[in-house]
Formats: structure tokens, C-alpha cells, sequence
């Protein structure tokens, strides 16, 4: 190849070697490897020759799931720039922040995100939707696509940036992920790996889900690393399509995995959760469907069941992975998973886990403590902020803020979020083990527990479910009374019509939710 593996432009080339291979799919539109690779370099030209475009310099893309999307991405960093994929679902506020955090020159929109930005200082390219004045489309920027077009030269090395994402913010305002080409680079062939685990540890044929059969339903938005990394360009790399959707719906995603023969779907546990909820499951043919992964946020320990009763013989994956580990970083499949089913599994191959204590001291087996990551998929830093740089990254080690546990066989799990506690009168209180405990009741089907203020205790526990029948608070806490201890018991609970608010990655809104039902 021209470039050095670990520059994002060595996976394009070698990803227009899968040449008229569907790569991108949405609704009745179908983009090959061919065709991306062209308007990708061409694209790729027009910022380097029209836009000024220069090494280092952002690029920011603010889409809904479009094929666009994905050749804006490929074509900024085709041009040695950084993308910085801005939330769909950003305000007018939140999206002028990330144009300014990132210094971004350029930004490429769809029509209802460039509709939010009236003020924008930054050049605009607008695609499916109205082009304001001073903006081009889209199709015009790219104007004619040349067969024998070539990338724009330009000198990159592993360590370069490649991309910014924004962290989901649950924990605080977002903080810019500095990803380089070598995180990228690695990233194709850490999930390649990982679904090829899967695959193989629940006894079936490669061949369904990798290779050039495998045709994935992407579930989550391309501007987080699950979808951008564990689904795009690791199938860029495998040579399979990805089926795109405006937005998550799971009557929908039935209807394409039955069109379009999905064998994969990978995104967070609650498309999953929600699937297999669906009244109309049984109608669909879902044969094809091999593959299941999700992550990104804490499994409902019912799911691997329910996908075991209700979707058997399938390749079902738990991945945990941060922004700051480009996506998958830890993950449990198969028998593994099986047999413990509340693990978020092994080290992919290229991650180092230590479980460390408040000093940064490893600590014994079995023991909780903070869950620490090394590798070549750990970013560079956080953009433009070096104290929470300073902060996080450590000694080499990137401190995730999770609490975990590894056992004497290396499987780690997640006891919480350090900020995901409940401190009661000086006790403990792992949100996440409640909200399990709950999850075993079967009139649950959804929940979040959260601190409420008390003036002796500190804080008390309270949870915010939603059920599938009536139960009264008495029921529940007698229920979890065989579970837990009585100290972690919620006091009192909310009962919730509608879906508990969450962010695109799947993650509960909890300070949302806090101040829904307490007010504050
Ligand atoms: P911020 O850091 O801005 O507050 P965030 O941590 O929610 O946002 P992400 O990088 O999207 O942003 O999420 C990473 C976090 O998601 C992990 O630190 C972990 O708490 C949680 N997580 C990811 N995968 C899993 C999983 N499989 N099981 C449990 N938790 C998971
Ligand atoms: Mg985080």
C-alpha cells in the first residue's frame, strides 16, 4: 500500500479492493466499496483544493445516519484532517459548542442540523435538505466523481489525530476524545477478531457473519464509537455492508433483517431488549440474524436469557468500550458468557486491564477498585483540556472511572460507575446492583435507581421504574428483601408511564431524571 498501516487511508484503499460490493445501504439507496472510495477522494480534493484544508486542521460532520455521513468522515481524514462527528440530537447550543471546542473550519450537515445553526461561522456543506445562502450542497462540492481519482498526498503518521468524538457527557459536559490513526487502525481488526470469537465460542459457521457475507444492521448514530468503529469501519475492513436507519426503531429494524438478510446487529443493549419485546417478532423471518452484539452500557442481566429462549442458537456478545478506548476494549460471548453471564468478559487482544486502587496500585484478585486500560486503542487525550487530560490518563493508564472486579480467570466485572453511587449514611451503594436485583421481578421492564437528599443519611436510595403490570412499592421491596441487603432498598419509587430518557448510546439521563421526579 501507499500508506503505512495505521493511517485510516491504508483501510480505504484496501476497502476498494472489495469493488462493487455493497458497502452502504439506506432505505432504497445502495452505495459500493467503489463508489464510496471515489467520492471519498474526490471529496477529499475539494477540501484539500476549495477549502484550504490542511493537515491537523477539523472537520466537523452533524448527520443522521446517512451514507454522507460516513463519506464525509472517510474524506476528512483522507485529507489529513480530524473529523469531529457532532450529536444528532444537539441543540443549537450544544452544537455550536462543538464547533467552537474543536476550532472545526468546515462543517458538513444534513438540512435539519444546518437549519439549527443560522449563525455559523464555519464554511457549511449542506446535504438532504435546504441549502442556506453562503452554503453549498453537497452534490455540487463533490460536482463530477473522476473514475481514476487518487487521495490528495499528504504525510501521515500513526500518532497523528484522526478524530474527536465527543464523550456521551452523562457524567459531565462533554469532553473531546482525541482518537489518532493507530486507534482507528487497530480498531477493524479488534472487533473483527472479537465477532470471529463469538461466532466460533457458540459453535457456528464464520461464514454467516464474517467475510463477505456479513450484512449488519447499525442500530446506534455513527457519531459514537460503537457505531462509527465497531460497525463502520470494522466493516469497511471485512468487506460487508452496513444497513443504515434514520433512527431506531424496532418494528423497522424487524422488517430490514428480514429484507435485507441482516446476519449481525450490533448497538446497545436496549435495541436488543426492545426487539425482542416487539409484538410482531414472531411474524418476521429473522433467520438470517446470527450475530448479536451490544454494549456500551450496562446489560439487563435478563437479556442473555430472553435472547436464549426467544432467539436461540445465535451469537449473542457483551462489549464494554468507551470513547476513550475507540470503542470495544472488554468482551464476553459464548460459552464464556454462559457461564457468567453478569462478566463483561476478557481484555480484547490488544487491551491490558489493571484494577486499581485510589493510588494507582494494583489490587488483589477479587477486590474492587477503579478499572484502568493500556493499549494502542487508548486515545491520545482529551482535546484542548489537559487537566482532565492530567486526570485521566495516568502513568499511561487510562482511569475509566468504572469500579470493577476481575476474577482468578481474568473476567472482569463492572460493580458501577464511580459516580453512579449512592452514599448512604456512609455505606455504598451500587446503583447498578439494585437496578439488577430489580430487573428480576417480572412486572419490571425498566429502571433506574437514584440518590434522593436526606439530612441525616446523606442520601437514600430511590428507584424509578416502569412496569409491564401493576405491583406496589411494599411488593418490591419485600422482593428485593431476598436479594440484597436492607440498607440498599429503595424507600421509595416512582412508577413510569414512558420510556426512561436516555441518550443515543443508551445510557439512563440520570440527572435528568433526578430532577424530573425530585425536583433538583
Ligand atoms: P462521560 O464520560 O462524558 O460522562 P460516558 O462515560 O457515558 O460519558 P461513553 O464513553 O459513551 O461516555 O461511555 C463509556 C461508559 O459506558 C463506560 O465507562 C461504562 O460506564 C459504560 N459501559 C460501556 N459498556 C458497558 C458494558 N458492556 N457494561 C456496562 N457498562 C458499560
Ligand atoms: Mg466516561
Amino acid at each position: 500500500w501507499k500508506h503505512a498501516p495505521g493511517d485510516f487511508r491504508a483501510l480505504l484503499e484496501t476497502s476498494r479492493l472489495h469493488g462493487d460490493k455493497i458497502f452502504l445501504s439506506y432505505e432504497e439507496e445502495h452505495l459500493t466499496y467503489e463508489e464510496h472510495f471515489r467520492r471519498v477522494a474526490t471529496l477529499a480534493r475539494r477540501l484539500v483544493e476549495e477549502y484550504g484544508i490542511v493537515k491537523g486542521d477539523r472537520v466537523a460532520v452533524a448527520m443522521r445516519n446517512y451514507p454522507e455521513w460516513v463519506i464525509a468522515f472517510s474524506a476528512t481524514l483522507a485529507a489529513g484532517a480530524i473529523a469531529v462527528p457532532l450529536n444528532a440530537w444537539w441543540t443549537t447550543q450544544e452544537l455550536e459548542y462543538g464547533l467552537s471546542d474543536s476550532g472545526a473550519k468546515v462543517l458538513i450537515a444534513d438540512g435539519e442540523r444546518a437549519a439549527k445553526l443560522p449563525g455559523l461561522t464555519q464554511s457549511l456543506i449542506v446535504t438532504r435538505g435546504e441549502v442556506p445562502e453562503g452554503a453549498r450542497s453537497f452534490e455540487d462540492v463533490l460536482g463530477a466523481v473522476e473514475a481514476d481519482v487518487t487521495l490528495p498526498a499528504v504525510e501521515l503518521s500513526p500518532d497523528d489525530p484522526a478524530t474527536i468524538f465527543y464523550t456521551s457527557g452523562t457524567t459531565g459536559r462533554p469532553k473531546g476524545a482525541l482518537g489518532s490513526h493507530r486507534n482507528l487502525g487497530q480498531s477493524p481488526m479488534t472487533v473483527a477478531y472479537s465477532l470471529m470469537r463469538a461466532v466460533l465460542l457458540a459453535g457456528r459457521d464464520p461464514a454467516e457473519t464474517t467475510g463477505q457475507r456479513r450484512v449488519t444492521l447499525l442500530t446506534v448514530p455513527l457519531f459514537h464509537v460503537t457505531g462509527c468503529f465497531s460497525v463502520m469501519t470494522t466493516t469497511m475492513f471485512t468487506g460487508g455492508t452496513v444497513v443504515l436507519m434514520y433512527k431506531w426503531d424496532a418494528g423497522r429494524a424487524l422488517e430490514l433483517i428480514e429484507r435485507e438478510k441482516i446476519t449481525g446487529m450490533t448497538g446497545v443493549p436496549t435495541n436488543v431488549w426492545q426487539l425482542l419485546s416487539h409484538p410482531d417478532l414472531t411474524k418476521f423471518d429473522v433467520s438470517s440474524l446470527v450475530g448479536l452484539g451490544y454494549g456500551g452500557a450496562p446489560a439487563p442481566p435478563k437479556l442473555l436469557e430472553r435472547i436464549t429462549t426467544q432467539l436461540p442458537n445465535r451469537a449473542p456478545s457483551n462489549g464494554y468500550g468507551m470513547t476513550e478506548t475507540t470503542a470495544l476494549a472488554i468482551g464476553n460471548s459464548g460459552a464464556d458468557y454462559l457461564a457468567k453471564p453478569d462478566s463483561i468478559g476478557l481484555p480484547v487482544a490488544v487491551v491490558e486491564v489493571k484494577i486499581a486502587d485510589p493510588t494507582g496500585d494494583e489490587v488483589p484478585v477479587g477486590e474492587i477498585g477503579e478499572l484502568c486500560m493500556r493499549g494502542p486503542n487508548v486515545i491520545l487525550g482529551y482535546w484542548n483540556r489537559p487537566d482532565a487530560t492530567a486526570e485521566t490518563f495516568v502513568n499511561g493508564w487510562l482511569h475509566t472511572g468504572d469500579l470493577a472486579r476481575v476474577d482468578d480467570e481474568g473476567f472482569v466485572f463492572i460493580v458501577d460507575r464511580a459516580k453512579d453511587m449512592v452514599i448512604r449514611g456512609g455505606e455504598n451503594v451500587y446503583c447498578a446492583e439494585v437496578e439488577a436485583a430489580l430487573f428480576e421481578h417480572p412486572a419490571v421492564d425498566d429502571v433506574a435507581v437514584i440518590g434522593i437528599p436526606h439530612d441525616e443519611l446523606g442520601e437514600e436510595v430511590g428507584a424509578v421504574v416502569r412496569l409491564t403490570s401493576p405491583v406496589s412499592p411494599e411488593e418490591l421491596q419485600a422482593f428485593l428483601r431476598e436479594r440484597i441487603a436492607a440498607f440498599k432498598i429503595p424507600v421509595r419509587f416512582w412508577v413510569r408511564e414512558g420510556e426512561l430518557p436516555r441518550n443515543p448510546g443508551g445510557k439512563i439521563l440520570k440527572t435528568l431524571l433526578r430532577k424530573e421526579v425530585l425536583g433538583s
